[in-house]
């Protein structure tokens, strides 16, 4: 790629993210490129938001709860108001109340979007644990005004899925179809790749259908990531999203696949 200085040329450099919600401020340091010639930045999208979601991670980790955590977190979870007003039967009006102080924010969907933040950064976990979130309300955080350094996660969602397998809990196609929010049959495609490659291997799950769990070739993610860059992955490359039927609601299961097999 060349700059639009004329160079070709690429150095190493160092990008640093700086974002204040609720009285606390992140920060995050990340090596990217720069142009050789003229020393413009070159920041990816997916490291932006690798650092968006970083700072969902730990808005959802510690709180506190307030309207703009709320919608800092429901757009870490990729789910939009309306969709999201269907889950808990509420208008996307009160959503929007508890997004800008209008209304006093329900804690339990508070909780719930927190909840599926955390299932795309460490994979899905029991609802029970998910729900042990702080009950810490915004105007006593002890937070408020400290700088927080976030460690960046990977960016692109081969990346994410691959460290999400790395991880210490063995997932399904399905379980990690879920907690990234993507259609099964590409996830399957993309995996059946990875797995070609040898960075990964598939184990089928007894009584769960088409289902597999698949185990890295090492637990280590940087690692598995290192070797996934060596073996020429795009670690970058999107997965397509399930498609969204008209209640508003992803279903993700059963694939888009196997109704085409029941209907024709
Ligand atoms: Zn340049």
């Amino acid at each position: 790629m060349t700059c639009r200085c004329g160079e070709s040329n690429k150095a190493p450099a160092k990008h640093s993210f700086r974002r204040t919600v609720a009285g606390t401020t992140f920060t995050a340091t990340a090596d990217v490129e720069s142009c050789a010639g003229c020393g413009d930045v070159y920041v990816p999208s997916s490291l932006m938001l690798a650092f968006e979601r970083a700072v969902a991670g730990e808005l959802a980790r510690r709180g506190p709860i307030c309207d703009e955590t709320f919608r800092w977190i429901r757009k870490a979870a990729g789910v939009e108001r309306g969709e999201l007003a269907q889950i808990l039967g509420v208008t996307p009006e009160t959503i929007a109340g508890w997004e800008s102080e209008r209304r006093p924010i329900d804690h339990a969907a508070w909780r719930l979007v927190a909840a599926m933040v955390l299932d795309g950064v460490e994979g899905p976990r029991a609802v029970r644990t998910r729900l042990k979130i702080p009950h810490r309300p915004a105007a006593t955080s002890a937070a408020i005004g400290t700088e927080h350094v976030l460690e960046l996660p990977p960016g692109g969602m081969v990346a994410r899925v691959l460290s999400l397998l790395a991880g210490p809990i063995d997932f399904t196609d399905a379980d990690v179809a879920d907690a990234l929010d993507l259609d099964l049959a590409a996830l399957r495609a993309q995996l059946r790749e990875l797995a070609a490659l040898g960075l990964i291997r598939a184990t089928p799950v007894p009584g769960q259908g088409d289902a597999e769990r698949w185990t890295p070739s090492t637990r280590d993610p940087a690692a598995l990531l290192r070797a996934a860059d060596a073996a020429g992955v795009e670690l970058d490359a999107p997965i397509a999203r399930p498609s969204r039927k008209g209640d508003g609601v992803a279903h993700a299961r059963p694939s888009s696949s196997s109704w085409r097999a029941t209907s024709s």
